[in-house]
């Protein structure tokens, strides 16, 4: 099964601050709580995970592929769903999600009707496709950004902070999204409440200040032996 290895990751910003230090993780297949207060260095690590930053410091790897070298490769088998996920509000989901699938590559009309029909079922959306994003609630807009993120059948999905501001109706119907996704490739999860990891993930890391305090499995791990 696939995971991530992250050895020795060091960055610091232009500005002094030390957003990582020596961030080392092993991260297996399934849910992956990455847990942390405001400024820990969460998103820090999303994004460089997300190859979207260099660190100053340090290797990644997903399976054999090295993620600061191969970024192309990484790219093609990788979800990323940002905190600040910006949408067309004029736009519907249909026609969004359809538009996105065509920049991941996917050419062909008749499949990509079928994987964007698949994944605004999957999303719980399917009733909502024809309505403009602008008119979403917190809630669908993030199930719009995991089908967005879903294009192209990733092995990593990176979800940064995606459970803040949602009610908790919604913020369930999410996690459940979430945990049905981690049964097939690798899903991390940032957050700062402790319920999003205690629920979801079998795995978790706390990190503060730039830096892993613990690494554990969780009791959710536990209760499926
Ligand atoms: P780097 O060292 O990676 O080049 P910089 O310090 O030059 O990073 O900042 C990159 C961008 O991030 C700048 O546009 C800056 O305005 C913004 N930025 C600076 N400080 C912060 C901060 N504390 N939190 C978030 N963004 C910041
Ligand atoms: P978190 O996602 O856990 O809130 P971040 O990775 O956003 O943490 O930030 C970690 C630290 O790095 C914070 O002190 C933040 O202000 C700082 N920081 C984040 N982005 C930048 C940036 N572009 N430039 C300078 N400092 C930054």
């Amino acid at each position: 099964k696939l995971s991530l290895s992250i050895r020795n990751v060091s960055k610091t910003y232009g500005n002094g601050v030390q957003a990582l230090k020596n961030v080392t993780l092993t991260i297996p297949n399934g849910m992956y709580g990455l847990l942390g207060p405001n400024g820990a260095g969460k998103s820090t690590l999303m994004r460089t995970l997300a190859t979207l930053q260099e660190p100053d410091e340090g290797s990644i790897y997903l399976g054999d592929l090295n993620v600061l070298n191969q970024k192309e490769e990484v790219r093609q088998t990788l979800g990323y769903l940002p905190q600040e996920f910006g949408i067309y509000p004029k736009a519907s989901a249909e026609e969004l999600l359809d538009y996105f699938a065509v920049l991941k590559g996917i050419t062909n009309r008749a499949s990509r009707k079928e994987v964007t029909d698949h994944l605004l079922r999957q999303t719980n959306l399917w009733d909502k496709r024809r309505q403009k994003l602008g008119g979403f609630s917190g809630g669908m807009k993030q199930r719009f950004g995991v089908a967005v993120a879903l294009l192209g059948n990733p092995k990593l999905l990176i979800v940064d902070e995606p459970t803040a501001g949602l009610d908790p109706a919604e913020r369930v119907r999410f996690l459940n999204l979430l945990s049905e996704v981690g049964e097939n490739s690798v899903v991390i999860l940032s957050t700062h409440i402790v319920e999003d990891v205690s629920e979801l993930c079998t795995n978790m890391a706390i990190i503060n200040r730039g830096e892993i305090l613990l690494q554990a499995k969780t009791n959710h791990a536990v209760a499926e032996l």
